[in-house]
């Protein structure tokens, strides 16, 4: 079996395509969503992701903020700017990117976050809305996968899917949108024990441990006809590669992701959708008064 590319590049071209136009028909009503993005410190792969959401935002449109903080800020001084921009109604959606300076309480200061404007879905509300089913703003990343699965019209129901990854950003809220679709969800970890005993059983195997050359995900973890996601962002001798052997799992696999140019793509397309899904509830929670009158 040769794999089909799920290709999360031409997907995501066309999710902006989709957007632009709605940003469009936004500012024809008076509207420009816009996105506050913070950064803290120099991490140079940080400031790439910042720069990729810029120039996607920039593509569709939306209105953009950037604060570039110094390494040794204090944490008062990160939660008054975030205070500052939950309280700017000119400002849709907030983005903190991590990870933080490690003087920082990652938890804390993404926890300031308003929940209307948190586009990373990562504060507790948001998390457990989506625990329930009922959340509109969705981890960009699993938003990214689930996308990439109904694009490529991949059977969730019943399906026996494997995550390896329990993080608040990938594993954990994939697990519950995968369990709200009625998958049968394994999520394993560092700790997990014969690991390859369960990845093989997967008829969806995701992956997201970006520990290579210690972790890769080689044929034999892998069933035959399985679809297999590639999260991961691993720089091996300048090369971004993901955790999976791309070629011997996609002479197994059913469906594969490339890396570059799978799940990487779509994250950027899911924070620019959930800043004007933010956008639309805020203008909506602002109509809402008027409207019941
Ligand atoms: P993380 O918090 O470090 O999570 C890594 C996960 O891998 C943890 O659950 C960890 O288990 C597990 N793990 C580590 N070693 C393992 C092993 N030997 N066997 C099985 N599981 C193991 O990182 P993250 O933020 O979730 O990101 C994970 C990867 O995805 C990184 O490569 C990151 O760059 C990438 N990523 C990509 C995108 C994208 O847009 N493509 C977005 C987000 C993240 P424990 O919980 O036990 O430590």
């Amino acid at each position: 079996m040769t794999a089909v590319l799920m290709d999360g590049k031409a997907l995501a071209a066309e999710i902006t395509e989709r957007l632009r136009a709605q940003v469009d028909r936004m500012k024809s009503d008076g509207v420009v969503p816009t996105l506050a993005t913070v950064l803290v410190g120099d991490d140079p792969a940080s400031r790439v992701y910042v720069s990729r959401k810029h120039r996607a935002a920039e593509a569709i449109g939306i209105g953009l903020r950037n604060y570039t903080l110094p390494e040794n800020t204090a944490e008062g001084e990160l939660t008054s700017l975030i205070e500052s921009l939950n309280a700017d109604g000119t400002v849709n959606g907030i983005l903190l990117q991590l990870p933080l300076p490690s003087h920082l309480e990652q938890r804390r200061a993404t926890e300031k976050i308003e929940p209307n404007k948190d586009v990373d879905g990562l504060t507790v509300t948001n998390a457990g809305r989506l625990v329930y089913g009922e959340s509109d703003l969705i981890p960009c990343t699993p938003r990214g996968v689930m996308e990439l699965l109904h694009h490529y019209s991949i059977t969730v129901e019943s399906a026996q899917v494997v995550i390896v990854n329990r993080s608040m950003l990938v594993g954990k809220p994939l697990h519950h949108l995968l369990l709200n679709e009625d998958a049968t969800v394994t999520v394993c970890h560092s700790k997990s024990s014969d690991l390859s005993s369960l990845t093989r059983d997967a008829d969806i195997l995701i992956t997201a441990v970006g520990r290579r050359p210690e972790f890769v995900v080689t044929a034999d973890m892998v069933k035959e006809g399985a679809v297999v996601v590639d999260v991961a962002m691993n720089r091996v001798e300048g090369k971004l590669v993901g955790d999976v052997d791309f070629e011997g799992v996609s002479k197994k696999a059913s469906y594969i992701t490339p890396v570059p140019g799978g799940v990487g793509p779509m994250t950027v397309a899911m924070l620019m959708q959930n800043t004007l899904v933010a956008t639309t509830k805020q203008k909506r929670a602002l109509v809402s008064p008027v409207a019941q009158q």
